[in-house]
């Protein structure tokens, strides 16, 4: 496939081939494209869409083969499969479930360079626990973590945990040494406690701003605590919903463009109709602007929003377009050690073809990449191989 586009971070026009979904060819040339391309978006937390849910152990390949489309379509070339705070049982066979798919198509192990547990040692306060189910957050264990690594193939490569749960602090020195990267998140956590937790190794918040008591006091508290602790990255959900622009921009600059990223943190229910659903042992309901609300309280649960959206936030916001697309590109891959694809011969990517203009909108043309999502009952359409 042979294509003219421009490079994402400096504008520059390429005449490109494409092969299996690497670079065979690459020239400068002084055409002017619409079409831009930029490594595509690796997303550290997707939690599902469309009605099917990493986090139960009933989702069939054909879900997960529908999720990695839909998130194809919009631009997140890779991601993390996330699993929510459930019983011992529950978490041991969604992660099982996830190592059977790998196993079934090798190619998805590309698409998900690991998994992210996000609880179940987390905070079982109201609003600080999200749409986390209340009966099962509980203290870290060590003993059942390593079940679940175990169910995971070892896999799991970021855990979200609340520092203030008895024994977290030991708990996060066994995953750093693990090499696991720890975040801080759903917590209610003290400034005493956020520094330990730093201290022993965590490395991000997890969807910063958001996890949070809808009453907190002035100061302290743990978001002021987290946006000046300058060893803590920070993920955010820039999806126009989760954040006020005025908290976004401040965690921005408080952070600098170097230790912050986006996840979109899409849940089972993006994609659905308006309406009322039972998921993750909540009752939750889809709006008609497509924010998933847990219902009959004023807390989201999960975005309905994909990375693409969180871009276009950040464009509306001033960002230039490489800083939003290094955002959800680069700065990811940055945190996980992960290879952050370059022009040149021979790289595979993944990559993302999209259209852009200035003061436009951001919309995603299609992700070049050699993995095929490989199971029928997908619209082939979504899906382009070279
Ligand atoms: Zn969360």
């Amino acid at each position: 496939m042979r294509i003219s586009a421009k490079y994402f971070a400096n504008g520059q026009p390429y005449a490109l081939q494409f092969e299996q979904g690497r670079i065979a060819e690459l020239k400068t040339t002084t055409a002017d494209p619409s079409l831009w391309f930029a490594p595509a978006f690796f997303d550290p937390q997707i939690n599902g869409c469309l009605g099917h849910n990493f986090s139960s152990a009933s989702t069939k390949p054909e879900g997960f083969a529908a999720i990695i489309a839909e998130c194809q379509r919009h631009g997140i070339g890779s991601f993390f499969p996330t699993v929510i705070t459930g019983s011992q049982e529950t978490i041991l066979a969604a992660f099982k479930n996830l190592t059977r798919a790998v196993a079934t198509v090798p190619e998805w192990s590309t698409v998900w360079p690991g998994y992210h547990l996000e609880g179940p040692y987390v905070s079982g306060a109201k609003g600080a626990r999200g749409a986390h189910p209340a009966e099962w957050v509980r203290d870290p264990d060590w003993n059942e973590f390593k079940k679940f690594q175990d169910a995971a193939a070892g896999r799991i490569r970021m855990v979200t945990v609340a520092p203030e749960r008895t024994g977290a602090l030991k708990f996060i020195e066994k995953l750093t040494t693990q090499g696991v990267v720890v975040a801080i998140g759903h917590t209610c956590a003290t400034s005493e406690q956020i520094a330990a937790a730093v201290d022993a190794g965590a490395r991000t918040s997890t969807h910063l701003g958001n996890g949070c008591p809808a009453v907190l006091p002035r100061h302290p508290n743990m978001v002021w605590d987290q946006l000046a602790e300058d060893r803590l990255w920070a993920s955010v959900i820039a999806d126009g919903y989760h954040l006020p622009t005025s908290v976004l921009k401040t965690i921005l600059r408080a952070k600098t463009l170097d230790r912050v990223f986006l996840t979109c943190d899409v849940g089972p229910l993006a994609g659905m109709s308006p309406g009322k659903y039972r998921d993750w042992d909540n009752d939750l309901e889809v709006l008609p602007d497509g924010r998933i609300m847990v219902a009959s309280a004023p807390f989201l649960a999960g975005s309905g929003h994909f990375t693409d959206t969180c871009v276009n936030t950040l464009l509306t916001l001033g960002l230039s377009l490489h800083e939003a697309i290094d955002l959800a590109s680069v700065r990811t891959r940055q945190l996980f050690d992960m290879p952050v694809p370059v022009v040149e011969v021979g790289n595979g990517g993944p990559w993302m073809l999209f259209e852009w203009s200035p003061g436009g909108i951001f919309r995603v043309d299609r992700i070049v990449d050699i993995v095929c999502v490989g199971l029928v009952g997908i619209d082939s359409e979504k899906r382009v191989n070279f």
